[in-house]
């Protein structure tokens, strides 16, 4: 793309960037055909889940508005809201599009009355209305959202739950965290501008650049304007502009900020008109000392397909990655967010749901207020078992595979004995024992029957397995130390 292009045909090309058929709906969606959609979306909706569960979970929903390719929902609580994004998001997002097929997200959020106007659709996330009768006695305790911080018209909300606060700290994050801080403290200082933070889906990136937000705009000096959206939003507010000749607005809207924040920039690759008006955005603001944070799911030398001008621009600050959870850091988001929501969960449950479910934050606290749910609206205390019984899908979605061959190394390797001894014929204590751990394993970790891992250790007799489970489980409860050794070992293979 030529870099002095003409700004009119950049905008005129900025359409461009558009999916197809997004000409029309912005045009479509008048209030009458929303509603009536919405009507229908709901009645389906009451249909395919029944009257009891509609009538505890979805029947305070409420059509916020439209905005470009995006419906907003609104719940009353943070729970409900919580409680439908977690079971009924796809079921929305498809009836919605069934409905009207320019729509490709459903929005899905705290506040707003019913039946607000279309028009006046609600960045009003924080407001809080009591939850119906039914629900207050069952909802897990989530603290109050307070009042919301001012912020630029243009800017989306900021979540009070991602405080600084209540963000976990362990290795895998603590640099970010770190960056993101002092960011907060200090704006646009030398070597942190812009900040650009990256990492896998689900681990802290938005949390991260709201706590920001939120530290700043509560200052006691001097107020600071902060901006933050997702890239998405950028896009359509931009082609918005366009369209209602009003970019030199939009233009000094953004302009005007001190902080902009921009989420999830890898949406733009591929945009590459929107690219160039983000640059200069970007460019503007740096060069009056403006901070700039900007998170994508890859560091800028990754980012392929966003211009070279621009990624060189995004390294120049500081770089900061949200690297995967550990053991560690999951135990302690889970005691955290357990403690938050004040319910009872039995250190062993938080360990299950740590070994688990180990591919994001989100699956994590997701599962955890399923639970928790759960145990309150049936008045039972959480336990191991029902662990099992109420994330029944989710566990089964995150069951890693373990082979009987992984186990077999891993064993050999931990007692420092040959591979060939796990089916060789040899009753030396020092061989027989780790064969026997790993037969124990082989059970515990794998779906294959007693004769099929038999078969694996030197054509052994499924008697020699069973004996080899209740001999190492014996040994677990007596000795402590060869317990934890098996419990490591179960660990590493299944991490
Ligand atoms: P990303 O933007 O990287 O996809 P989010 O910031 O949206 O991830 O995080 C997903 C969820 O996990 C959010 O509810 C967030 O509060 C939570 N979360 C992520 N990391 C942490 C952490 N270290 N401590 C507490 N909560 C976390
Ligand atoms: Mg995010």
């Amino acid at each position: 793309m030529e870099s002095n292009r003409g700004s009119a045909n950049t905008e005129t090309a900025a359409l461009d960037d558009l999916p197809p058929d997004m000409d029309q709906a912005l045009r479509d969606n008048t209030a009458e055909q929303l509603a009536g959609q919405w009507t229908r979306v709901r009645n389906r909706l009451q249909q395919e889940v029944g009257d009891v569960e509609y009538r505890t979970w979805l029947r305070q929903i409420a059509l916020g508005g439209v905005d470009g390719d995006e419906v907003t929902v609104h719940l009353p609580t943070r729970f409900l809201r919580d409680w439908v994004r977690g079971h009924y998001a796809d079921k929305l997002n498809a009836l919605w599009q069934s409905e009207n097929k320019r729509i490709r997200r459903v929005d899905i959020r705290v506040g707003g009355v019913a039946g607000v106007a279309p028009s006046s659709l609600g960045d009003s996330d924080d407001a809080v209305l009591p939850a119906g009768p039914d629900l207050t006695s069952i909802a897990p305790k989530f603290p109050e959202a307070r009042p919301e911080v001012a912020r630029p018209e243009m800017a989306a909300p900021l979540d009070t739950r991602f405080e600084f606060d209540s963000f976990v700290v362990g290795k895998p994050n603590e640099f970010a965290y770190a960056c993101a801080r002092r960011v907060a403290e200090r704006p646009s200082s030398p070597g942190f501008n812009p900040l650009f933070l990256y990492g896998g889906v689900g681990l802290g990136k938005t949390h991260l650049m709201h706590a920001i937000g939120l530290e700043l705009s509560r200052r006691d000096t001097a107020p600071i304007q902060v901006a933050y959206m997702s890239a998405e939003k950028f896009m359509y507010r931009f082609i918005a502009a366009i369209r209602s000749q009003s970019t030199m607005e939009f233009k000094e809207q953004l302009r005007s900020v001190d902080v902009l924040m921009v989420d999830d920039l890898q949406f733009l690759i591929g945009k590459d008109n929107t690219q160039e008006e983000f640059f200069h955005t970007f460019n503007a603001l740096v060069d009056v000392g403006k901070q700039i944070v900007v998170s994508a799911d890859k560091s800028p030398s990754d980012l392929s397909g966003l211009e070279d001008r621009l990624r060189t621009r995004l390294g120049c600050g500081m770089v900061a990655d949200l690297h995967a959870t550990t053991f560690e850091l999951r135990i302690s988001i889970l005691e955290a967010k357990a403690t938050r929501a004040e319910a009872e969960v039995p250190p062993k449950v938080l360990e299950f749901l740590a070994h688990k479910i180990t591919s994001n934050v989100r699956e994590l606290e997701g599962s955890l207020n399923r639970l928790i749910a759960h145990a309150n609206l049936f008045g039972r205390p959480i336990t191991l078992e029902s662990t099992q019984e109420v994330l029944h899908d989710i566990l089964k979605a995150h069951d890693r595979r373990v082979t009987i061959e992984e186990i077999q190394k891993r064993v050999a390797e931990h007692w420092n004995i040959r591979l060939a001894d796990m089916s060789s014929a040899r009753r030396a204590r020092a061989v027989a024992r780790p064969r026997q751990v790993a037969m124990y394993l082989a059970k515990q970790l794998t779906s294959r029957s007693l004769p099929e891992i038999g078969r694996k250790f030197g054509n052994r007799d499924h008697t020699t397995v069973m004996h080899a489970v209740s001999r190492v489980t014996e040994l677990i409860e007596q000795d402590a130390d060869f317990g934890e050794r098996v419990e490591l070992l179960r660990r590493m293979l299944e991490s």
